[in-house]
């Protein structure tokens, strides 16, 4: 059964179910959890223990809200009437990428979240649809309403008929993986909008801006991130191994296939697998 996680600080892995036991990792606030087990208020997963006090069922309202990599997208949605939420229709016809530039610690998500609700955004006005940084995706605004992140004016092409994402680039985060859950979202949004390729577009389209500043700035960087809009790791695929996760994954010896195609494991998880897989071929 899938659980999203409601601690904000995130949730604890442990080795056992306890608090007695060796804490092994962590999952974020809003990632999905596929529990396998329960004990004693503990749940099961394929990378550990975790309490079942800070996990609530996935609803048939979040469906829709989980990336492919099963990142759930946390929804803080301005209030109606706040002055940088200007409403009006939004056709969704481009997605634009920007960067926060914002590189001071701690400049993650939930503080642009934050930001958006405060005085001075409202007063620019400035907001976006989207902020993803290394562990989470908050939205603030319908995708069918405007904004103002693309500077091109009230009825811009930018502001009018994109939808806009800010990429995280605060110190201590994870670039790489901030710009990878990017990627998922935009998956996500084509899919949901019938958005092409072609139509995810930097900031610097509608205006000349340099944004998104640090992939602009790297050399095939941009290629790079448009590779990964479009479902290609930029590990570079590995056929053998997907066809693997996806066996498995069909046998119901592997939860998370993602995970497993992006080598994200602990020695524990493969521990797990080994002891299903003994069981599977025992004929458990
Ligand atoms: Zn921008």
């Amino acid at each position: 059964m899938r659980y999203i996680v409601t601690a904000q600080s995130g949730l604890n892995i442990r080795t056992g179910p306890g608090t007695n036991y060796d804490k092994t990792g962590g999952y974020s606030y809003g990632a999905v959890v596929a529990v396998e087990a329960t004990r004693n208020g503990w749940g099961q997963t394929d990378r550990g223990w975790v309490s079942m006090d800070y996990l609530r069922p996935v609803e048939a309202a979040d469906e829709g809200l989980v990336t492919d990599t099963g990142l759930r997208i946390i929804q803080d949605i301005l209030p109606s009437g706040a002055k940088n939420r200007p409403g009006g229709s939004n056709p969704d016809t481009y997605i634009t990428i920007h960067e926060t530039g914002n590189f001071a610690k701690g400049a993650d998500a939930a503080a642009h979240a934050a930001y958006l609700r405060g005085s001075s955004a409202q007063a620019a006005p400035v907001s976006w649809h989207y902020t993803v940084d290394d562990h989470s995706i908050y939205q603030h605004l319908p995708d069918d309403e405007r904004a103002y992140h693309a500077g091109d004016g009230g009825s811009g092409p930018g502001n009018a008929s994109s939808i806009g994402i800010e990429i995280c680039v605060d110190a201590g985060g994870n670039f790489e993986q901030a710009k990878a859950n990017a990627a998922a979202l935009v998956r996500l949004l084509m899919a949901r909008h019938g958005i092409q390729l072609d139509h995810v577009v930097q900031h610097n389209r509608w205006t000349g801006k340099d944004c998104p500043k640090t992939i602009r700035a790297t050399a095939g960087a941009w290629e790079a991130f448009l590779a990964l809009c479009g479902g290609q790791g930029s590990q570079g695929s590995d056929p053998e191994l997907e066809a693997a996760v996806d066996a498995l994954a069909g046998a119901e010896i592997i939860n998370s296939p993602a995970r497993w195609k992006a080598l994200d494991y602990t020695a524990n998880t493969v521990r797990l697998l080994l002891i299903k897989m003994g069981k599977y071929v025992q004929g458990d």
